[in-house]
């Protein structure tokens, strides 16, 4: 039987409450069989700063994940290393769940970025695309292909990894914006402090 499988890629760094309501929102609407989070391979920088590595990502998206069944975490794009192309990650997860729906889930704001620069058709081969809107982003559906793209109203949760290493930096609280567990390995790992 073919499964419905939800795509959520990010770089997580880190990984907040609005990813996994995000998430949820759409794996209830959708139906989805599972939810695969996705971290993105090591880029050079992103808009100047340097990402923490991979394999902090990995574990801050693996502890916020771990206790919902229908929730799991990939290393493809990480395995693969360097810049993450979205087709890529389809392509991969594609041949890793052969038979299988992918749905992959985005915000608004990267809908927009990965429409923009990639060849949509070739995307649009591996999966149908589900924009969720971000608070901030206005969901802008006139140049979409119809069939291929939904747009899903979720809670909006006004978070973003930004702002949350923003106020680790600033030594404010992150609790309840992050999972627990999240938190602590933040903490435990020193991650954004300032020096
Ligand atoms: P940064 O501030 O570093 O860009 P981010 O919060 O945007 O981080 P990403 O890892 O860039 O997080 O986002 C991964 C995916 O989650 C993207 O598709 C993004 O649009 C979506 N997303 C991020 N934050 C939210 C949110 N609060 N609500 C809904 N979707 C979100
Ligand atoms: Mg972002």
């Amino acid at each position: 039987m073919s499964r419905r499988i939800g795509v959520m890629g990010g770089t997580f760094d880190p990984i907040h409450n609005g990813h996994l309501v995000a998430a949820s929102e759409v794996q209830h609407r959708f139906d989805l069989d599972e939810v695969v989070f996705v971290p993105t391979g090591q880029p050079w920088q992103k808009t100047g700063r340097t990402v923490t590595r991979a394999e902090d990502r990995y574990l801050m998206t693996v502890i916020a994940t771990a206790s919902n069944p229908v929730f799991s975490v990939s290393r493809v794009d990480i395995d693969r290393g360097g810049e993450t192309y979205t087709v890529d990650t389809l392509r991969d997860l594609h041949r890793e769940y052969p038979g299988d729906e992918l749905f992959f889930i985005t915000g608004a704001d990267a809908l927009e970025q990965i429409l923009t620069w990639h060849n949509v058709d070739e995307l649009f081969t591996y999966a149908h695309f589900i924009g969720v809107t971000r608070p901030g982003y206005r969901l802008n559906d006139h140049h979409l292909p119809t069939g291929k793209v939904s747009l899903v109203e979720v809670t909006a949760m006004a978070i973003s990894s930004t702002a949350c290493r923003e106020r680790v930096e600033r030594e404010e609280p992150i609790w309840y914006l992050i999972p627990d567990g999240v938190v602590r390995y933040i903490d435990k790992r020193g991650l954004y402090r300032k020096d």
